[in-house]
């Protein structure tokens, strides 16, 4: 835009956003007290403080990852920048690499393993089925020279889970590494990365762990580091050379590497530090208890579900748009009416799905019942036969249910004491 341009443009004012209801695919929506955090004033990124910052943050890390990792800290960047950081240092030229394709995010691996110069076995499944542990398997022994394993936990684009133990221990009996993309399970559904033997995982700020977009937690096994270290060829990328960042995120001797996103590394901080208080597997339940009020609620609606029971992920219900309804137009009455943000289709799934995210601090019952309810009247209007209310009737007896089966369990315990 010229200076000419912008002073016919009308005048420009300060930019405050609508408050919406997140209920797609990430971001997600904010804790109050990480809103607060992000808004204190900046310091510099080798100040003490912010470098004890730095420690604890590690150490939430750690505990959301489950391991013991030394290297485990954020990158400064999107889910995408984790993902790059990961192949661009384990991924040398002319390196076998296993690349597991069931959604967006595996073809977005296969590209990576290209860029880098590896020589990809796509192990291709449909979109919306898990990875196959068959055909991982059957992949490693057509290419036993294969280094590498890559395949995305939680699909995103599908609402998929595949089952990163059985995978991650596929690719070890064949001596070869595994990177999980972890940016929708982190927080969300179980992740193990020292229980299961994962070398290197990403994910993303904005999904389960609900803070602001823009840091990708990452973590390294010393398996994956050591295999760094002893590289003959410099990594393709100096902003992402592990060797190179560890001189800001190590222990010792902090210098310059880039300029930290400070204030978004205090949010980032906060955000782990409500997971902790919560409990990490108080986190994973709750995304699972509205998971199923959603899914009672969309399917009393007469909605199916896109992914079969067994592989549905809490944290992103994908359902099949009825035949004749404007899928677009749904989502825009959404919006526009009740300010609730839900997921289209990417790809072949364009016009097709609608997903439904139950991420982190958008993970709540009044998101679930407000979000049936908009969708109930906003279909009604449109001609389909639902009834008002049935679906907040199904939620409700979900849980009820579930309320009724925790006491049983209480009870039980008590007794056992
Ligand atoms: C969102 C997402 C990404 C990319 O994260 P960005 O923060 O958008 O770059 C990668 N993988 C999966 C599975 C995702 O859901």
């Amino acid at each position: 835009m010229t200076l000419k341009q912008l002073a016919s443009t009308r005048k420009i004012t300060s930019f405050h956003p609508p408050q919406r209801t997140l209920m797609g695919p990430g971001p997600t929506e904010i804790h109050p007290r990480v809103l607060t955090t992000m808004s204190q004033p900046a310091i510099g990124y080798l100040d003490p403080v912010f470098v004890e910052m730095m420690e604890e943050l590690k150490a939430l890390l750690r505990y959301v990852y489950q391991t013991d990792n030394a290297l485990t800290f954020p990158v400064s960047g999107p889910g995408s920048v984790g993902m790059e950081y990961c192949f661009v240092n384990l991924v040398t030229p002319g390196m076998k690499v296993i690349v597991c394709r069931n959604g967006v995010f595996g073809g977005r691996m296969l590209e990576n393993v290209e860029r880098c110069g590896g020589v990809p076995v796509i192990v291709d499944d449909d979109w919306g089925k898990p990875v196959d542990p068959q055909k991982v398997e059957d992949a490693f022994k057509a290419n036993p020279d294969a280094k590498l394993l890559a395949f995305v936990h939680a699909e995103t684009s599908t609402g998929a889970q595949s089952d990163a133990k059985t995978l991650t221990a596929i690719a070890r009996k064949h001596g070869a590494m595994v990177i999980v993309d972890a940016v929708t399970s982190l927080g969300g559904t179980p992740v193990r990365v020292d229980e299961w033997g994962i070398d290197a995982i990403y994910s993303a700020s904005q999904k389960c762990l609900s803070c602001t977009p823009g840091l990708s937690p990452v973590s390294f096994s010393q398996r994956a580091v050591d295999f760094v270290k002893a590289r003959t060829e410099k990594v393709h990328s100096w902003f992402m050379d592990m060797t190179l960042l560890a001189s800001y995120w190590g222990n010792t001797n902090r210098t310059y590497h880039h300029t930290a996103p400070t204030n978004s590394l205090f949010a980032l901080h906060e955000a782990l530090l409500l997971i902790q208080e919560e409990g990490l597997d108080k986190s994973w339940a709750r995304h699972q208890r509205h998971h199923l009020a959603l899914k009672a609620g969309l399917e009393a609606m007469g909605l199916k579900f896109f992914v079969e029971e067994k592989y549905q992920l809490p944290q992103m219900n994908a359902v099949l748009c009825p035949t004749g309804v404007d899928e677009e137009l749904v989502r825009k009455s959404l919006l526009n009416e009740f300010g609730i943000e839900i997921g289209a289709g990417l790809g072949p799934l364009k016009g097709k799905i609608w997903r439904f995210g139950l991420m982190g601090y958008s993970c709540r019952p009044d998101n679930v019942m407000l979000c049936l309810s908009a969708l109930g009247s906003v279909l009604m209007d449109l001609g389909l036969a639902i009834k008002v209310g049935e679906a907040e009737a199904a939620a409700h007896q979900a849980y009820a249910t579930l309320h009724a089966a925790d006491a049983q369990h209480a009870r039980k315990k008590v007794a056992v004491a």
